[in-house]
């Protein structure tokens, strides 16, 4: 099942995709919903971040072929970081170029949405814990990670979470191909199975250390081939079980306006 969250007309509702339709419900998916007897067609309603979480817990490098890359020796433990939940974005909004950075980059991620109040779950336990899975960008402002001697400022500007399109329920995640695309060009691509800790272990290792909560997103790691983007760029982030996560990156020259020179065939 595909959950999502989507507005039409300023009405904001949660629906399950089905075909080219979404179905809308009532309740919550977190807990009991219903389908209701209304449709639309995909196109006609804008998607939202499919879940607001209290907090975002990433991982910082779970990749064999990312630590690699980097030099880095293999985590004997996950390191987490968190994002805050201010940094959450939609499905086609836009990744605001902060102005004290350089270097903002793509991650591409899967990401896990908790389902259910969790705390000291053990491994085989976490699965009803989970709702499902979404495409997450754990955008990144290079040159801040590098000066700074921890990660809070460089990974929480506003804007730099992107997640969805959709939540997805009942998949396995031992083999899942994940992919960021800048501007359609393939840039990033790992599978799952190259993972260090394997979402259940990850859910079950950060319940140990904090209460999750339904809505809470868990990043999991990016693979090989992180890289920059830049004001104008489209970048999409890929997990065909999932869908596709696109976002724009754009620049603002003063707050709260869009210097939309720098973004090509697109206006306010
Ligand atoms: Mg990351």
């Amino acid at each position: 099942m595909k959950f999502v969250k989507f507005c039409i007309k300023d009405k904001i509702s949660y629906g399950i995709i089905e075909g080219d339709k979404v179905v809308e419900v009532s309740g919550d998916i977190f807990g009991s919903f219903s389908r209701k007897n209304v449709k639309y067609n995909l196109f006609d309603v804008k998607f939202l971040a499919p879940c607001q979480p209290q907090k975002i817990v990433c991982v910082g490098l779970n990749y064999t072929d990312h630590a690699r890359e980097l030099n880095f020796p293999v985590p004997k433990t996950p390191i987490l970081f968190i994002k805050p939940a201010s940094s959450v974005l939609g499905p086609e909004e836009e990744i605001v170029y902060p102005a004290m950075s350089e270097q903002v980059d793509y991650e591409a991620e899967l990401a896990v949405v908790i389902k259910t109040k969790a705390k000291n779950i053990e491994k085989d336990e976490v699965q009803k814990y989970i709702l499902g899975y979404t495409c997450f960008n754990d955008v990144t402002a290079r040159d801040l990670q590098k000066e700074d001697v921890q990660w809070t400022r460089a990974k929480s500007f506003d804007t730099f979470s992107p997640v969805g399109p959709c939540i997805v329920t009942g998949i396995k995640t031992d083999k899942l191909k994940v992919e960021a695309y800048l501007n359609d060009k393939l840039k990033q691509s790992g599978t799952t199975d190259n993972m260090i800790f394997k979402p259940d272990e990850l859910v079950s290792f950060i319940s140990k250390v904090m209460t999750l909560m339904p809505g809470d997103i868990i990043a999991t790691g990016t693979p090989v081939g992180v890289g920059p983007m830049n004001a104008g760029d489209i970048v999409e982030i890929r997990i065909k079980e999932i869908g596709n996560l696109r976002n724009y990156v754009v620049k603002k020259k003063e707050p709260g306006k869009l210097d939309m020179a720098e973004v090509p065939g697109r206006t306010e």
